[in-house]
């Protein structure tokens, strides 16, 4: 191996384990605090969290649950438990999205109505959403809610989403996994947290999300007191109070261990975001390959820069992502096959339909590294192996 091979840097996709030994003492110091405490379900780390938490986002309630599918699906089961949704009622849905997003959909008995994102968001657009609820219910059937999905770390909100929700009566829960931080700027200027902006979220505490705990973790936020209790009865066994059990509920708690990873998480979470912000900003000034195509960058809203996601030719995707992966840059696709084509939901009635944009993104998208202990030479660095590709 010559020198110049072994100093060769490698960028993962992303990178948890480097920012955790960053801040390894205060880690330590709060898992200890657990283990002393010898509460190891519930007790003050996870009420504390929940506290926290709720008052970033803006919500009056935060429970915290184990994963993000639990979040989201017991947002979905606690409405229908509350009477407000039922088995069957339609659910608006991003085509491009994780599967997650699906599941907890179809997970609750709800049938998914998935709608084709843009090209210039990757997100969710909504002037395709009236088209969708007259298709979806001209068999009779109604569309009752939306799941609005911020993938990638951006805000998917808009103020004509904001007003078909408000005509169609839509309950609108929002899939926050990949964009807890990200902000809707309104017209008039003002701004509110994503996960404040519909009557429900889901968020996700994978381990590579920009807030990760060291496992599986989820919390639901919202402002409706009465579906915080449901959800919280819900993965509680079903109980309002102890061996009292209103749901035939599930165990889906959040456990003390993650809390207390994600309260040190949460303290320099902020700091995290914007320097995620700041280098991905950097790539849009630096990337200058004519044939590597960007997203926007948001006008209606912030992006946390969950991924960095561009486009490469379809045709030339696997043999550019193996020469990045020679010199070092990984990449990865989120998501290769779109979730309305996995054997899973081939069955589905509602599946059997192309969504084009979305099937186009699956073959030409690339996630770039991106993550808070990258700096900005490491931006150009890649960059600069990103714009030599032919
Ligand atoms: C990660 C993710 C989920 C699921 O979260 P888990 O904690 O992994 O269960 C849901 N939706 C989206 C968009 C995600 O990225």
């Amino acid at each position: 191996m010559s020198k110049r091979e072994a100093e060769k840097r490698v960028y993962p996709v992303s990178n948890p384990g480097a920012l955790v030994q960053e801040r390894r003492d205060e880690y330590l110091a709060g898992l200890t605090a657990v283990v002393d405490s010898g509460r190891y379900v519930g007790g003050p780390a996870v009420e504390e969290f929940e506290k926290s938490m709720a008052a970033y986002l803006g919500t009056e309630h935060v429970v915290g649950v184990s994963n993000g599918l639990d979040a989201l699906r017991l947002i979905f089961e606690g409405y229908i438990k509350l009477g407000r949704l039922k088995e069957g009622d339609k659910v608006l849905i991003p085509a491009n999205t994780y599967i997650a997003s699906a599941l907890s959909v179809t997970d609750a008995g709800l049938v998914p109505v998935p709608v084709d994102v843009s090209f210039r968001t990757l997100n969710l657009d909504s002037s395709l959403l009236e088209e969708a609820i007259g298709k979806a219910e001209a068999d009779g059937s109604k569309v009752r809610a939306l799941l609005t999905v911020h993938l990638y770390g951006r805000t998917a909100w808009d103020e004509k989403m904001g007003q078909i929700a408000r005509e169609h009566n839509l309950i609108v829960v929002e899939d926050l996994a990949q964009a807890i931080g990200a902000e809707y700027i309104a017209p008039d200027g003002s701004r509110r947290r994503a996960g404040s902006l519909g009557d429900a979220a889901g968020l996700s505490f994978y381990p590579t999300k920009n807030l990760g705990a060291m496992g599986d973790a989820g919390a639901v936020a919202t402002s409706d007191s009465e579906l915080a209790k449901a959800v919280r009865a819900l993965a509680n066994y079903g109980s309002d109070r102890r061996y009292h059990n209103i749901y035939q509920g599930y165990n889906c708690r959040l456990d003390p261990i993650q809390a207390a990873v994600l309260s040190v998480g949460l303290r320099h979470f902020e700091d995290d975001n914007r320097k995620r912000e700041m280098l991905a900003s950097f790539y849009y000034d630096w990337l200058r390959n004519p044939a590597v195509k960007l997203p926007d960058q948001a006008p209606e809203g912030t992006n946390v820069y969950h991924q960095m996601v561009v486009r490469f030719p379809a045709d030339k995707r696997d043999k550019w992502r193996e020469e990045l992966a020679a010199e070092g840059v990984m990449t990865d696709i989120h998501y290769p096959e779109p979730f309305y084509r996995q054997p899973c939901y081939s069955g589905a009635s509602w599946a059997q339909s192309t969504w084009p944009v979305t099937e186009r993104l699956a073959d030409e998208i690339v996630s770039i590294p991106v993550y808070p202990v990258m700096e900005p030479v490491d931006i150009a660095a890649v960059s600069q192996i990103i714009n030599k590709l032919k």
